[in-house]
């Protein structure tokens, strides 16, 4: 027995990092059918067929809607759940960052980390909550970050885009929870993956310092969470911005 069996799970960000963590420890947990999302073919293409090496006879779609594009987000959902018959969770987990000073960053550059992160988010959640309201079930997780609660130093664009996810979470589970549908989101500090892999030496002691444990977090760390607020293990837990960083200062 696993506390993902007999899910049908859609999340975007599923290629490398903290989705494909998070859709490893559910495939290990039984999930029933999942689908992984990503920025195109050529990146969804070998995640999938690695996670179907290492997972053989499961369930595993992948696709590649433009998050930004609400209509093709919807048909990638809906094309899954045709499928599979039902959705029980949704992890809007895609984004992208950036590390620039507001005297660099261009309007275009902040205007992206809204539409990737904050606007994409939307587009899942609105696929999903529409779909779980007509099955009056469901849990949808969304990735924020703790710069989405504590601001971010050196990337404006991206602290508020994960500002928003935060309320946007919270609004979503006060709306869908009367239609037994649960909306949370975790908030992960400084975890290893590529986006983070840029990150020096001097820049990352400073980060370490800043951290109760004195440590990055490892992607499955994030996954875990991830996986509790989709499962029926966090079943009275609505509307909560779980942070998952070591406590971070
Ligand atoms: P990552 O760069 O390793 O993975 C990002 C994933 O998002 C990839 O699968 C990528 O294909 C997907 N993605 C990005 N833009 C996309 C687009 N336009 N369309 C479709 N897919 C797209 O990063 P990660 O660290 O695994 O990040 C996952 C989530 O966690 C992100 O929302 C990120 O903001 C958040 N987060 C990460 C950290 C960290 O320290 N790594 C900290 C806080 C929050």
């Amino acid at each position: 027995m696993g506390i993902m069996d007999g899910k049908v799970v859609f999340i975007t960000g599923g290629t490398r990092g903290i989705g494909n963590a998070t859709t490893r420890l559910m495939l290990k947990e039984g999930v029933e059918a999942i689908a992984i999302c990503g920025r195109s073919e050529d990146m969804v293409g070998p995640a999938l067929a690695k996670l179907r090496a290492d997972f053989p006879g499961r369930n595993i779609e992948g696709c590649w809607p433009l998050l930004t594009d609400a209509t093709a987000v919807e048909t990638a959902v809906k094309t899954f759940v045709d499928k599979y018959g039902r959705l029980d969770a949704a992890c809007a987990n895609a984004g992208i960052t950036q590390s620039t000073s507001i005297k660099r960053m261009t309007p275009a550059e902040f205007e992206e980390q809204i539409n990737i992160n904050l606007i994409g988010a939307f587009y899942l959640d609105r696929a999903a909550g529409l779909i779980m309201r007509n099955q009056k079930f469901g849990a949808i997780v969304n990735t924020a970050s703790m710069t989405g609660l504590y601001g971010s130093g050196m990337g404006a664009g991206y602290g508020a885009s994960k500002g928003g996810v935060i309320a946007l979470t919270k609004s979503l589970g006060r709306e869908l929870g009367f239609f037994n549908i649960r909306v949370n989101c975790v908030a992960p500090g400084s975890i290893k993956t590529d986006m983070t892999a840029g990150i020096n030496d001097v820049a990352m002691k400073a980060v370490n310092d800043g951290i109760a444990l004195h440590r990055m977090g490892e992607p499955e760390e994030v996954g875990n969470a991830i996986m509790f607020l989709a499962s029926d293990l966090s079943s009275y837990v609505n509307g909560a911005c779980l942070s998952v960083d070591g406590y971070a200062t």
